[in-house]
């Protein structure tokens, strides 16, 4: 018995001397919804080429539907389908054409090809355009005919590298709104890379990576509320030397320098930036209190920002 469509269990690869990933687990339920989210080098790729069967772990394990990705990865395959960032589709042939191939390959044929693929095509609303070359199609529809070709099998889990890349703000709400339309139907469990806080923030659940480590996990409400309050952020010239004035002064308060200003995490954000105006107002550019997002998730687990560069890490 297994209850995780995606269970990742310790799971640790390295290219040479550089960790991608670094002991990592996580389960995803069926049906849900799941983002990798982290910055560019946090080893997001590298985990969904593991869980398409593309890289064998290291060490660890990771497994889809109760099947090992490496034991049992033509089976596993079976369980899959995967949308990667790079096109997989023939420019020259029509949308349809490329349908009945990609059908071919996952064994097809006859009327349950000719089903599959008009059930496909109505299911990311292309069958108006089925007879079209592909070429002639926007960027955000050619992404619609990947998915509809990985839907083709009925797959209960998909996998999507980066899908929003390359999409305009609409294109990409209508693709989401195609994801969650084949979630609500068959229950299919989707699981996405991303860099895009919100998009993460989207999903039912989200993984948190940095340098190769998972470092938060859960949905994105639950994770905001672990901060505890608000984030206060003051602008000041030399945010260095007020962060150890603020904190000789007012023992109680953590602050944290990110990208040039301060950082504090506060219950009472409103008080607190009265009493740092009243003590230090002459200092202060500007302050500014937001409920926790995403990105403070990220500063609070790692003490970094989120678009400052992990490449290199773990060498
Ligand atoms: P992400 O998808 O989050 O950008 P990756 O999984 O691509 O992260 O990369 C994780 C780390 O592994 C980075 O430090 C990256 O430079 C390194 N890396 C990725 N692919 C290779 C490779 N083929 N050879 C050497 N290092 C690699």
């Amino acid at each position: 018995m297994h209850d995780a469509m995606i269970a990742v269990k310790d799971v640790t690869y390295s290219y040479g001397e550089r960790t991608a990933l670094d002991g990592v687990s996580f389960d995803v339920a069926s049906g849900e919804a799941f983002a990798l989210l982290g910055p560019n080098g946090s080893g997001k790729t590298t985990l969904f080429r593991i869980l398409c069967t593309l890289l064998a772990p290291q060490r660890g394990s990771a497994s889809i539907d109760g099947l090992d990705v490496v034991r049992d990865r033509a089976a596993a395959r079976t369980r899959m389908g995967v949308v990667f960032q790079s096109p997989s589709l023939d420019i020259h042939l029509t949308v349809r054409e490329n349908l009945i191939h990609a059908g071919q390959l996952y064994g097809l044929r006859g009327a349950t090809l000719k089903t599959r693929v008009a059930a496909s095509l109505d299911g990311v609303n292309l069958s108006n355009r089925a007879s079209d070359r592909v070429k002639t199609l926007s960027g955000g529809l050619q992404r619609r005919v990947e998915l509809a070709k990985c839907l083709l099998h009925q797959p209960k889990l998909l996998i999507l590298d980066e899908p929003s890349t390359g999409l305009d703000p609409r294109a990409r709400d209508e693709f989401w709104a195609l994801l969650n339309q084949a979630r609500a139907e068959r229950n299919t469990t989707i699981i996405v890379t991303t860099h895009l806080l919100d998009e993460a923030d989207a999903c039912d659940r989200v993984a948190i990576f940095d340098r190769g480590k998972l470092v938060a996990c859960g949905s994105p409400d639950v994770l905001k509320q672990r901060i505890g309050g608000d984030c206060l952020t003051v602008a000041t010239a030399d945010a260095v030397a007020f962060t150890n004035e603020i904190a000789t002064r007012f023992s109680d308060i953590v602050c944290t320098t990110v990208n040039g200003a301060i950082r504090i995490e506060s219950e009472n954000a409103a008080g607190l930036a009265t009493k740092l105006l009243r003590e230090f107002g002459d200092r202060i550019q500007s302050v500014t209190i937001g409920r926790p997002t995403l990105h403070d998730v990220f500063i609070h687990e790692t003490g970094h920002r989120f678009d400052e560069a992990s490449e290199g890490a773990g060498e």
